[in-house]
């Protein structure tokens, strides 16, 4: 796609899927990182890491440049590796995926409770465990957590490894603990569409110190000691102690990040409004699902996704959406329905394949007006 025609589709949208709140205060802070000469990994990624380990009320956060990253270092510093099986939710990013795919392991697709809740079902988790599995990875998806007691019990009662994918969930809570606090390590992502954006980013969040030190070496290529270090006099040189990986955040992103942490909360509250608003007018529409009917409190809604009525025809729903300049997508394709899983990696995940061809997710971000999702809930109404 040319520029051009992007930047014409762009404004078609009366009313776009996702949008970022970015202002005076980021620019100035991207500015400010070009003026100190020091590009990536320095003292704005130092102060980030402290700002998200208190926002997450963790001991440790670790920066890295992608969600991807996050999750791949993550299942490593666990010792997730070749033969080993990761049970992810098949309803998810392909990343959550992937990442088990890097280490040499196979993914075993978990199925969700259902389309009030499509979060990992510890139930099936538990039913999938084999003397291979390693690790768990649930997604809070939408950025309502998934049920860790459950989690956290199975985990435990068979000594396996539980690491979240909270790439929706930054800014969530669970029983009023912050949703990074609740797994052995947590992995975010400030991905250029997620609640805090740096354009691409990650952290790991944990209390493990362990996990902390590999991923911190295993961020910058198994070295002992950063650029950063040297610059403040701290070491003069380093050791090489494993395979590592370039997966440094840079000071541009880590300034961003900084500024975005602090709009997160305001931002947030802003989207569980828009998301009350869209359930007191869809609320009542026959064999329309709304899925985490009344747990906004503790989201960051990321999501507003909902599920069709059986006999709903989805392309043509988001067709007329389209027509009315509102844009919505999809999230997600089953990922066992994907070409590269296929054929490799069957799944057994029928509630999953019963709502993934109703699923619709609606505009949502901070930047919308309640008329906004009045004109998106009364286009969708037509079709009912
Ligand atoms: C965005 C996302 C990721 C990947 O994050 P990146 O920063 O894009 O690598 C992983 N899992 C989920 C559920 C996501 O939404």
């Amino acid at each position: 796609m040319t520029d051009q025609s992007m930047a014409t589709q762009a404004t078609e949208w009366r009313v776009t899927l996702s949008d970022i709140d970015l202002g005076a205060e980021e620019t100035a802070a991207v500015l400010e990182v070009l003026r100190s000469r020091w590009l990536s990994m320095g003292a704005r990624t130092l102060e980030f890491e402290r700002a998200f380990s208190e926002h997450t009320e963790t001991t440790h956060a670790v920066a890295v440049s992608s969600g991807t990253a996050a999750l791949h270092l993550a299942l490593l510093a666990v010792g997730v590796k070749s033969g080993d099986e990761v049970i992810v939710p098949a309803l998810t990013f392909v990343a959550t995926a992937n990442a088990a795919l890097y280490c040499g392991a196979r993914p075993v697709f978990g199925d969700i409770c259902g389309a009030d809740t499509p979060l990992l079902d510890p139930d099936d988790v538990e039913r999938k465990i084999t003397s291979r599995t390693r690790a768990i990875v649930p997604v809070h998806y939408g950025g309502y957590s998934c049920d860790m007691d459950a989690l956290r019990d199975l985990a435990e009662r068979h000594a396996i490894h539980l690491i979240d994918d909270a790439a929706h969930a930054i800014g969530s809570t669970w029983k009023g603990h912050p949703v990074g606090s609740l797994a052995e390590a947590a992995c975010f992502s400030f991905f250029a569409n997620k609640n805090l954006v740096t354009g691409e980013g990650g952290m790991v969040a944990t209390n493990d110190d362990d996990i902390a030190a590999f991923v911190r070496t295993n961020r910058s290529h198994g070295m002992t000691a950063a650029s950063y270090d040297k610059h403040r006099g701290h070491a003069f040189t380093y050791d090489v102690v494993s395979t590592g990986y370039n997966y440094r955040l840079t000071e541009i992103e880590s300034a961003l990040g900084l500024v975005q942490l602090r709009k997160l909360e305001r931002n947030n509250a802003r989207r569980r409004e828009l998301v009350q608003r869209y359930r007191d007018l869809l609320g009542e529409i026959d064999g329309l699902v709304l899925p985490f009917a009344g747990r906004d409190d503790e989201s960051a809604c990321h999501l507003f996704a909902v599920v069709l009525p059986e006999s709903a025809d989805r392309q043509r729903i988001q067709e007329g959406l389209k027509a009315a300049g509102i844009q919505s997508s999809i999230h997600y394709p089953s990922i066992p329905g994907f070409s590269a899983f296929r054929e490799r990696y069957e799944a057994n995940v029928p509630r999953v394949d019963e709502i993934a061809a109703r699923l619709l997710t609606l505009p949502l971000h901070p930047l919308m007006s309640i008329e906004d999702v009045e004109l998106v809930s009364k286009e969708l109404r037509q079709f009912f």
